[in-house]
Parts: structure tokens; C-alpha cells; sequence
């Protein structure tokens, strides 16, 4: 009893404890916020030479992944991709992350596929262009006729995205030809679902929007090609839905789940940090990922 009575306070020096503690939690608090603040404050105004550093460091590491190459985007005659290399026990010549992706996804197959084309050059493509259309003349087709079939088939060179190194056709040991059955069999089954897995989508053509091509993939990479998987966007469409929205939101994308921003844009200086990867669309735009 006797002890509880020595630290029972009084009245006043109750309420005196009360707004003691008051006071005290008080400053607390305001401490917090004036900290928080100031970390805000760093935060938003990251320093500006941390940003110049990062938009110099990725300018430099800007991709090709997403160029779009059609007749009104065309590569320079001269253009050769760099990290050109041939697929094993091939001839046939890719760009190296598309090449590793490419053996890693045949490796998970059940029955595998073949690349019979991957990057050609511009003179090359020129030639089978002319080639071909040579042979709808001699068939007897007109001029007019022929330069009407043609854009669903071949491009000239530099209007097709075999040049960058990024594209394989596949065939089956079954047959080796490049035709619409290819859909049908069951690598050309296992592609349509999985292929995205392994950063490859199906590129539809300029020419003839509604037709695609199911044994020709073209690499992009695994973060957009995820994207465009769930979107259900060729490539022609997922830039112009890029450009359309300016910044886009995604969720949970691809194996690893990343919640991402994309931003279409001129200039790689209006990006704050945390950057994933920077490809250009060969129309003098960046398309940017950026962790959220
Ligand atoms: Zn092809």
C-alpha cells in the first residue's frame, strides 16, 4: 500500500506527466516527419549528376530488341548488327542473346525445330526479292500483279527484319519448307504458346497485316515479349500502343512477376532511375522499362 501511494501522482502532477509525455511524443512525431521529409526531398531531387550519369551509361546500352523494320522503316544497305554468331553445328547467323535464347528454348522441346535462316544481308535479301519477282514475271504475271503478291512474301533489302539479326525461321526435320502447315504440326503448337517464354514473338508482316508468319520468330527479349504475350500485340501494335499511351503500367509480368512502367519517349533524360532496359523502334524513339 505504503508503495503505491509514493509513486501515485496527484492531480497536477498528473496532468503535468500527461502533457510531459504530450510534449515529448509530439517531438517525436515532428522528428519523424522532418526526417521523412528530407529523405523525400533526396529522393525527388536526385542528384542531377547521378541522372546525367545513368542517361549516359544507357544511351550506350540502348538495344535494337524492338526496332521496327518494314518498307517505311528501312535499314541502311550497310547496316550489320554487332555479336553476329552461327547457331552450332549451323551456318546460320544470329545475334548471340537471341542465339542463347534460341538453344534454350529447342533445348525444352520435344521434338526440336531448325533454324534455317537467321540474319541476311541486305544485298542478299535484295537478291532473293529480285529473284522471286523475276519468277512471277516469267510465270506470266503482270507488272502490276506481281508487285501485288510480292509484299506478302518478300521485302527488298533493308525492309526486312532479317537483318537484324533477331529473326529465325524454323523448320521440322519432317520438312524443311517454310509454309503455313508448319501452324499445325506440333513444334509449330508448342512455339505459339511458348515461344514468349524465351523472349520470341510472331512478327505479323506489314504488307499483309492479317497474315503471319508461324515459322518465323523474332527475338525481343523476355520482358516485352511477356508483355505482349498478355496484351495479345504484335509487334507492330504493341509500339503503336506504346507511343499511344506514353507511359504504361504493368503487373506481375513474365516468371519473375515484375511490376514494370514502359515509357515511350524521345529523350532518355526525362526517365527517373531504376531503369531495366532501353531498346530504340528505329523511328528515333526510346521505349524504356523501368522498375516501379
Ligand atoms: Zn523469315
Amino acid at each position: 500500500m505504503a508503495k503505491r501511494k509514493k509513486i501515485r501522482l496527484r492531480g497536477r502532477d498528473r496532468a503535468a506527466a500527461y502533457i510531459g509525455g504530450a510534449a515529448v511524443l509530439l517531438l517525436l512525431i515532428t522528428l519523424i516527419v522532418v526526417r521523412w521529409g528530407r529523405a523525400g526531398d533526396q529522393e525527388a531531387q536526385t542528384p542531377e549528376n547521378e541522372i546525367e550519369s545513368s542517361v549516359v551509361e544507357w544511351s550506350e546500352k540502348v538495344t535494337s530488341l524492338l526496332w521496327l523494320i518494314n518498307t517505311e522503316h528501312i535499314l541502311p544497305q550497310s547496316y550489320v548488327p554487332e555479336g553476329l554468331e552461327a547457331l552450332p553445328n549451323s551456318n546460320v547467323q544470329v545475334v548471340e542473346e537471341a542465339g542463347r535464347a534460341f538453344l534454350r528454348m529447342v533445348q525444352d522441346m520435344d521434338t526440336p525445330v531448325y533454324a534455317a535462316n537467321g540474319y541476311i544481308s541486305a544485298a542478299a535479301q535484295q537478291n532473293l526479292y529480285d529473284t522471286k519477282r523475276q519468277e512471277y514475271l516469267d510465270a506470266g504475271y503482270s507488272e502490276e500483279r506481281t508487285n501485288m503478291v510480292i509484299v506478302d512474301e518478300y521485302f527488298p533489302g533493308g525492309a526486312d527484319e532479317h537483318q537484324l539479326g533477331l529473326t529465325i525461321d524454323v523448320c521440322t526435320e519432317a520438312s524443311l519448307n517454310l509454309d503455313y502447315d508448319f501452324a499445325l504440326t506440333p513444334q509449330g503448337q508448342w512455339l505459339k504458346e511458348h515461344a514468349w517464354e524465351y523472349g520470341f514473338i510472331f512478327r505479323q508482316t506489314e504488307g499483309a497485316p492479317k497474315i503471319y508468319k508461324p515459322w518465323q520468330l523474332r527475338y525481343v527479349g523476355e520482358t516485352h515479349a511477356a508483355i505482349m504475350q498478355e496484351l495479345e500485340l504484335c509487334l507492330d501494335d504493341y509500339l503503336a500502343y506504346l507511343a499511344d499511351k506514353g507511359t504504361s503500367y504493368f503487373s506481375d509480368v513474365g516468371a519473375m512477376h515484375l511490376d514494370l512502367i514502359v515509357y515511350f519517349t524521345d529523350s532518355l533524360s526525362e526517365i527517373p532511375l531504376k531503369i531495366r532496359e532501353v531498346s530504340g523502334d528505329n523511328n528515333g524513339h526510346y521505349i524504356v522499362v523501368c522498375y516501379r
